[in-house]
This record gives structure tokens, C-alpha cells and sequence, in this order.
């Protein structure tokens, strides 16, 4: 494909579920701890509540499950099982890599995740040079996604307008985010679940990242 132009002029993805595929090993994770826990929950449940919050978020949603305060140990021992199980098992989102190489923007990566994690995702799937000094966490801002404040962050620190932002996310929380931003946001559903994505406001939905490159120059 020939390298086109874009009428945006910065390009925000989200890291977990569009540039790296961590989250079925996390939530896979996070639904065993809970099972261990006495709480009877599969992995598909956890997905559907838990993917697109902050951390902070999700372990108050586990403590309502819960009915009780978590145990001590569990932050902590959630992120030594779910680093030692992304560190054998984790991709890169399919067809991610070839797509960049295509995109003429500049772009960057807002996580709700901490910076920590963004470098240990990226850094196993061989991504990380790709966005060295262009990434950005909620830990750099008052309030995580569903708030805007990342994306404007991410925004101001490249001086594009939000207008003239793309987002691409994979998650109704990340969406709502872009909205309120006032940027456009894709959704990216892996070829699954494109309702709740659009329910949630992205103006496209698509499930290849071999798309992207075309829907970032807007021809369509
Ligand atoms: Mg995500």
C-alpha cells in the first residue's frame, strides 16, 4: 500500500488490547486469583467488568465482589503472576507492527496503565523502541480514562488541537475518554464485540489492524 496522507495530525492508541494482546492473560489472571479467593468467576465475566478501568478501579470493583477488603498481598501478588505469565505468553496485537509502518503521523501510546507495565508489554513484544519518549500514563494526570485528561495530555504534548486527534481504542471506558476529549476514536474489536464499541460512541469500529493504515488517511 502507498504511503498516504492523513487529515489528522496526531494518532493515540491505546496499549492494552490494540498494541499488545494482554488482556486475555490478565483478566485470565485476575479470574483465577478470584476463584482462589472463593469467588466463582470466569474470564469472560472479569473482561466484561474490569477492561478499560485503572488499576485503583478494578481492585475496588474486586473488593465489591469480594463483599470484603481484598487480602494485603493481593495487588502485589496480582502483579508478579500476571508479569511472569505476559512475560512467556504475551503478543503483539495482530498485524500491529506492519501497520505502523505505514502511518505517516506522528503517534503514541495513553494507558490507563502505569509506565512500568506499558515498558514491560512493549518491551517483551519488541515494540518499545516504536514509542520511546511517546508514552503516557494516567499516572501523569489527575484522573485515568473514562476522564479526558490523558488524551488531552498526550494532545498538548505533541501542540495538535484535539480535533485533530485520532484515537484508537479497544474498550467503552478509553472510548468515552476520546469523546470527552472531543477527538475521533475508533474502535478496535479484534473481530469481536463492535456493539458495545459503537453503544459506547466510536464513529468506526474494525477488527484487523491491516485496516488501520487506510482508516488513518481517511479513505474508506
Ligand atoms: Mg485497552
Amino acid at each position: 500500500m502507498p504511503r498516504q496522507p492523513s487529515p489528522f495530525e496526531l494518532l493515540i492508541l491505546d496499549c492494552d488490547g490494540v498494541v499488545v494482546d494482554s488482556e486475555p492473560i490478565t483478566t485470565r489472571v485476575l479470574a483465577e486469583m478470584l476463584n482462589e479467593l472463593g469467588v466463582p468467576v470466569a474470564a469472560e465475566d472479569v473482561a466484561r467488568k474490569f477492561v478499560g478501568h485503572t488499576f485503583a478501579h478494578t481492585l475496588d470493583l474486586v473488593a465489591e465482589l469480594l463483599k470484603e477488603p481484598l487480602p494485603r498481598d493481593f495487588a502485589p501478588n496480582y502483579r508478579d503472576r500476571t508479569f511472569a505469565t505476559l512475560e512467556t505468553e504475551l503478543r503483539p496485537v495482530p498485524g500491529i507492527a506492519a501497520a505502523l509502518d505505514l502511518i505517516t503521523i506522528p503517534y503514541c501510546i495513553a494507558s490507563n496503565g502505569p509506565h512500568a507495565k506499558m515498558r514491560k508489554t512493549l518491551g517483551i513484544t519488541s515494540l518499545l523502541s516504536r514509542f520511546e519518549g511517546r508514552l503516557f500514563s494516567s499516572g501523569d494526570v489527575p484522573r485515568g480514562k473514562p476522564f479526558p485528561d490523558l488524551f488531552l495530555f498526550a494532545a498538548h504534548y505533541f501542540a495538535v488541537r484535539p480535533a485533530a486527534c485520532l484515537v484508537v481504542e479497544d474498550s467503552a471506558s478509553g472510548v468515552a475518554a476520546a469523546l470527552a476529549a472531543g477527538m475521533s476514536v475508533f474502535g478496535y474489536s479484534g473481530g469481536v464485540d463492535d456493539d458495545q464499541l459503537l453503544a459506547a460512541g466510536a464513529h468506526k469500529v474494525f477488527g484487523h489492524m491491516s485496516e488501520l493504515p487506510a482508516l488513518v488517511a481517511n479513505v474508506q
